[in-house]
């Protein structure tokens, strides 16, 4: 079942029934017979339906943002910059992807050739719930300039924001069938996967979600993307100035409501600057985040998107300090709705289930590191690669330690976020491929090679 909850209150708003299996059949033929036709529009054709779309997410921004805000309780501000980002990513395909698409000549030792960039077909996109505009608009406005066609499964908890984004595409010019929403169920996509009407899947989510997709699409050959999981750490090698470094990873850390796979979320700071930093955010997090309507652009913490997701996140907490952890602030359950406290843990230690696991909300965790070495053992301590971040003031160090980290990401003296230029995914267990930038137009291309 999809439906949509309001997260600040938990008052069940509608549900919308799961397709059928015949509904899901009709939809894969559809995305299937779209293809030869999208693919044999010019590029620049499809790169104009890319920009118009841009400029239709920027008109509707305050509509999608009332959405999300609804549908996941995403801070109304927050929304906004979201559909931003979002813009920017249409933008920049539709302005980049003919020179992203030229072919690329090759002269060999024996004579010419080239290696042409097409399309494979059509794709099947699986979505969360935590940036409900933003992770569609990474997979599928390069795919769409690219000329292949997309059948999108968005979360469960957010069909309003998936019916929006497929108005957009409609109205920007994307053929009905050339992008199409499904409400699927998870139960559908082995299924969908086998089909061989779909040529690849792109899964934004949980690591578990990534094993059970990435196992079907390789029983079935099909090249799968997947961006999940991540706890990323947040180096603080030294600072001169703890307040706005403070701010900087509090802010970082908080951003929707701590619900976004590339969040600094263990914060590693050098011994000698500990004290003060945990006293620091620990001040900060507890003044600053304080609980409020999402509606609201004052507020500044928001609930989960989800009472089950708050509960979770709280329960992991309860567990860090059963076993032995820190509470320095927060923990608590706050309702109705999905209110948890912005919470500081210390003392986490790897016999700990908090020093491994991804906690996907508003939690900071903070580890001593005696010295740099310590700093990028303890970063690299963790079944995930996704993004990380160095703060310090020498700009060489921060770069050496960067070169260390095993991570698709390093930001210095900033942490998270993401650009539309600048290519997006992780290692380990955070997931492969990439999305974003000139590299995320190339996951689902098949490069022709033509020997001239
Ligand atoms: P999720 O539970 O894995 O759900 C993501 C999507 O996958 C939903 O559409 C969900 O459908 C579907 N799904 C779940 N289990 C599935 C299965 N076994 N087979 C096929 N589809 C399945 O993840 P989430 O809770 O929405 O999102 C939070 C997670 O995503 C966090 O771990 C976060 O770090 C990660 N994430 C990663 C990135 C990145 O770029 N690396 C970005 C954002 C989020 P239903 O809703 O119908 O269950």
């Amino acid at each position: 079942m999809y439906s949509v909850t309001d997260p600040a209150t938990g008052e069940l708003i509608e549900e919308i029934p799961n397709a059928t299996d015949d509904d899901v059949l009709a939809a894969v033929g559809r995305v299937d017979r779209a293809y030869t036709s999208w693919r044999r529009r010019p590029v620049a054709e499809r790169a104009a339906i890319a920009l118009r779309a841009a400029e239709l997410f920027a008109e509707r921004a305050d509509e999608l943002a009332a959405i999300m805000t609804l549908e996941m309780g995403k801070r109304i501000n927050e929304g906004r910059g979201e559909v931003g980002i979002v813009r920017d990513i249409f933008e920049y395909y539709g302005t980049h992807g003919p020179e992203l698409l030229a072919d690329e000549p090759l002269t060999l030792k024996t004579g010419e050739a080239a290696v042409a960039k097409e399309p494979i077909g059509a794709l099947l996109g699986i979505m969360p719930w935590n940036f409900p505009c933003y992770q569609v608009a990474r997979f599928v406005a390069p795919n769409l300039v690219l000329g292949n066609t997309i059948l999108l499964k968005h979360a469960s908890i957010c069909p309003r924001s998936a019916l929006a984004i497929e108005r957009i595409l409609h109205e920007a010019g994307v053929p009905e069938d050339a992008y199409v929403n499904v409400f699927a169920s998870s139960r559908q996509v082995p299924w969908m996967l086998a089909d061989p009407r779909i040529k690849g899947v792109s899964l934004t989510g949980s690591e578990q979600a990534g094993i059970s997709v990435a196992a079907e699409a390789g029983r079935n050959l099909k090249r799968a993307v997947l961006e999940l999981g991540g706890s990323d750490p947040l180096i603080v090698l030294d600072t001169d100035d703890m307040d706005e470094t403070v701010k900087a990873t509090a802010t970082a850390r908080m951003r929707n409501c701590g619900q976004s796979c590339n969040a600094p979320k263990r914060m590693i700071v050098m011994g000698d600057i500990y004290e003060d930093f945990v006293e620091g955010i620990t001040k900060r997090v507890a003044d600053y985040y304080q609980p409020g309507d999402p509606a609201d652009p004052a507020t500044k913490l928001p609930p989960l998107a989800s009472v089950a997701a708050a509960d979770e996140v709280a329960a992991q907490v309860r567990t860090a300090v059963d076993q032995g952890a820190t509470l320095r602030t927060g923990g608590n359950r706050n309702g109705p709705g999905a209110y948890l406290e912005a919470t500081v843990l210390t003392d986490v230690t790897p016999e700990m289930d908090a020093y491994y696991e991804e906690i996907f909300g508003p939690v900071v965790l903070v580890f001593r590191a005696e010295t740099e070495e310590e700093a990028i053992e303890i970063a690299n301590d963790s079944p995930f690669g996704l993004g990380a971040a160095v703060f310090g003031t020498d700009p060489a160090r921060n770069r050496r330690v960067a070169d260390r980290i095993e991570a698709g990401m390093v930001y210095l003296n900033k942490s998270g976020g993401s650009v539309a230029d600048l290519p997006f995914g992780g290692i380990k267990r955070s997931g492969m491929g990439r999305e974003l930038g000139a590299l995320g137009i190339e996951e689902f291309m098949n490069k022709k090679s033509i020997r001239l």
